[in-house]
């Protein structure tokens, strides 16, 4: 069996060590820091089974134009990164055409609909079933016109995908979740969707696992990666480390990384921030604030709330109005919170235009794979990308 390099213990490495480990492969995964310290740290840890169709870009102008204006809290633009995203702009609004649409969602909806068989095995073997609760995700509404737009949408995805929904009334969804106390018209609960409470811990329970199950895990810099005779090296903290196979999952910081190499891959980097605040009473589970563009994520650390996406260059400081927002938002909604440390996060969900994260082989070098671009749903799709590129790897 083969020896193969990962570079990023993100929860897309991690996943992809674990496949490739029980199929019986030496794997050794490296990272710049501890496994999952980066973007799978600091999600809304929602494993998201109702996610059957990727985020599609709104086509009509009345959206692009609150959007363009800055009025919008789902989505906020850096007008001075533009230039920057204009090509991935327009190649993910083509995408997002009806029809182009529905293929992409084909094809994803088959990945999202083993999310749970795939994640379920790990959370048993690493022992991390405290830090997952199945009780679903919700979209609130705070008014009846808007929850009863949502509705016809909602059931024809539940419908087309066999996913448990339940619409509920204000007043029902306040009985189910006593936390929730401010005005609400309902809430449409996706039942099949789990969440996790400790996201940057899934990640370590599962690089425990690996590493249990007799794969290595070494600190370095991914930015050694060199073609060797028989493959590929690369220089860890405890010396080099050479393998038949790469597979590259550094997330957000992919499509920089192969650059390198001659591959161009437009990525659109949309920035979200969170931070934690302290209710009285924790809610049941995740919810979208539809109307206000951010999630509330009861974690252990607090109530997460993680705010809509920024297009923004990696690079530029803090501007996290749209959390500041939600800040607001979420008073209105749960009004005994008391605030957290103040302390605010900032990553970058690694988003392709075309909706589909890139899983494969590279095109022009022998033993190079790709695994990344998962986007809104990373967290969530981690460890099915792994079992399909291990597929990939062994047919080759
Ligand atoms: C605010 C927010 C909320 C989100 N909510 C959800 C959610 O509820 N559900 C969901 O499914 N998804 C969610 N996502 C998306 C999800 O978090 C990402 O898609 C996912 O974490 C990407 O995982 P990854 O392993 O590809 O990247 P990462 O977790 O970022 O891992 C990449 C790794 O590469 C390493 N690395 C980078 N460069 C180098 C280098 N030069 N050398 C060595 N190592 C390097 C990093 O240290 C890092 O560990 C959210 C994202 C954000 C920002």
């Amino acid at each position: 069996m083969s020896e193969i390099l990962i570079l990023g213990a993100g929860m897309v490495g991690v996943g992809t060590a674990l496949a490739l480990q029980a199929r019986g492969h030496a794997v050794t995964l490296l990272d710049r820091r501890p496994p999952g310290q980066e973007t799978s740290f600091g999600n809304a840890g929602v494993i998201q089974a109702e996610a059957m169709e990727p985020y599609a870009m709104p086509r009509d102008p009345a959206t692009l134009l609150r959007y363009a204006l800055g009025r919008s809290n789902d989505v906020s633009l850096s007008w001075r990164d533009l230039p920057r995203f204009a090509r991935p702009l327009l190649t993910y609004f083509r995408a997002s055409a009806g029809r182009s649409h529905a293929e992409i969602s084909r094809h994803y909806a088959r990945m999202i609909a083993r999310v749970r068989d795939d994640h379920r095995p790990l959370i048993e073997a690493s022992g991390a079933g405290a830090l997952i609760r199945e009780s679903g995700l919700g979209e609130l509404y705070r008014s009846e016109g808007r929850l009863e737009r949502a509705v016809p949408e909602a059931r024809r995805k539940a419908d087309t995908y066999g996913l448990q929904l339940r619409v509920v009334s204000g007043e029902v969804l306040q009985t189910e979740d006593p936390a929730i106390k401010g005005p609400v018209a309902g809430a449409l609960i996706w039942d099949d969707s789990w969440s996790c409470i400790d996201p940057g811990a899934l990640v370590t329970a599962y690089a425990e696992l690996f590493r249990k199950s007799g794969g290595t895990i070494l600190n370095g810099n991914a930015d050694s990666l060199q073609p060797a005779q028989t493959g590929w090296r690369v220089q860890s903290d405890t010396g080099e480390v050479v393998a038949e196979h790469t597979v590259i999952a550094l997330g957000p910081w992919s499509a920089d990384f192969v650059k390198r190499f001659g591959y161009s891959v437009p990525m659109l980097l949309k920035r979200g921030y969170h931070t934690h605040l302290h209710p009285l009473v924790q809610p049941t589970r995740p919810y979208l604030d539809a109307e206000h563009g951010y999630v509330l994520a009861p974690m252990r650390a607090g109530l997460r709330l993680t705010s809509g996406a920024e297009l923004v260059a990696q690079h530029r400081p803090q501007r996290p109005f749209q959390l500041d927002q939600a800040t607001r938002a979420i008073r209105t909604l749960i009004p005994d919170i008391a605030d957290g440390n103040g302390t605010i996060w900032h990553g970058h969900r690694p988003c392709l235009p075309g909706m589909l994260p890139r899983v494969g082989k590279a095109a022009r070098h022998r033993g190079l794979w790709f695994n990344f671009g998962h986007g809104h749903q990373g967290f969530t799709l981690g460890p099915t990308t792994g079992h399909l590129l291990a597929q990939m790897l062994d047919d080759a």
